[in-house]
């Protein structure tokens, strides 16, 4: 009897110590993602990425408990960059933190094939950001709308963040253009809609139309994924004219022919992930900032205000 007890109390120590070392496994590797040099660098690229592109919205960067990343904005609020919850494709949607939002990387210039099915840049959007910047409800975000008159119709476009401008600017390059190429009007116009308070098509969650940042050019009944089949989607894709994703892109507007969920029609003024795709491609540099044109004052004081936040920082230096 004093045999079994005694294996038993082995088999249970065991049972344990095992447990006890997975365990101790599994922390040191979620410490090591942390502290490791790409996760700081992605921390500046993003952080980096997200102050060029809300300016006047993002004012500061504050550290809680040594590991916590929030950006201050405006009116106070504080933004999360990372929760480090392990999130599934649609909880992402949801509920995605900045980290989220910034992780896919989105690609300049011509495609001429679909992305995989779940790799949509850009498509995760943190909207209490969007909420800060272009308007909290209905009636503040119609506040900061402007007209905007293309090819003789009447818009609706927030001007928040210089959305309307770099809109407009992108419409007089395009229409300039298609004196010359006279198949782009085809794919411009007429234009499919700008402003429009609703939500995306069965899901709870604003378009980015509602907020007024986004413009669906000449509508196609392949431009869709959930109207046509990736096979049409991407024929369409082939055909579509690179002149209007380079002037859009320039402007800072992705477009959303290149998620895997396509939509071909849809360009979304999104500053964030263009300057990111702009300055942060995939090469590995030792310093996270060695691309950046330093001699632009706005840049220089970007990257002094993240190193200067973040030398406290636990997660290991870049240099
Ligand atoms: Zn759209």
């Amino acid at each position: 009897m004093k045999k079994y007890i005694v294996l038993f109390l082995l088999i249970l120590i065991g049972t344990f110590s095992l447990k006890a070392i997975s365990d101790f496994k599994k922390t040191t590797e979620i410490g090591s993602i942390y502290s490791s040099k790409e996760y700081a660098q992605t921390l500046r690229k993003d952080l980096f990425s997200l102050m060029m592109a809300y300016p006047k919205y993002i004012i500061d960067i504050e550290i809680v408990n040594n590991d916590q990343v929030y950006l201050v904005l405006k009116s106070g609020q504080k933004l999360l960059y990372d929760d480090k919850k392990e999130k599934s494709q649609s909880e992402k949607l949801e509920n995605p933190d900045l980290q989220d939002m910034m992780e896919e990387v989105y690609f300049l210039g011509p495609i001429d094939r679909l992305m995989p099915q779940n790799y949509n840049p850009g498509r995760l959007r943190v909207y209490p950001l969007l909420k800060e910047v272009y308007g909290s409800h209905q009636s503040e975000i119609e506040k900061n709308l402007t007209g905007i008159t293309i090819n003789g119709g009447h818009h609706r476009f927030n001007h928040n963040n210089s959305a309307a401008n770099f809109l407009k600017s992108a419409i007089t390059e395009l229409n300039h253009l298609a004196q010359d190429h006279p198949a782009l009007w085809g794919y411009m116009y007429p234009i499919g809609g700008t402003y429009n308070f609703r939500h995306i098509a069965k899901t709870n969650r604003l378009s980015p139309h509602a907020f007024g940042i986004s413009i669906d050019l000449a509508s196609n009944k392949n431009d869709y994924w959930q109207w046509t089949t990736r096979a049409a989607g991407e024929k369409r894709l082939k055909t579509y004219p690179e002149a209007i994703v380079e002037v859009m892109e320039k402007n800072f507007f992705i477009w959303g022919g290149k998620w895997g969920q396509f939509d071909i029609l849809h360009f979304e003024y999104r500053p964030e992930i263009i300057i990111k795709a702009l300055y942060f491609n995939n090469e590995k540099k030792d310093l996270w900032y060695e691309n950046l044109p330093v001699e632009d004052l706005r840049v220089s004081n970007t990257i002094w205000l993240i190193e200067e936040r973040l030398q406290q920082f636990p997660a290991a230096s870049p240099q």
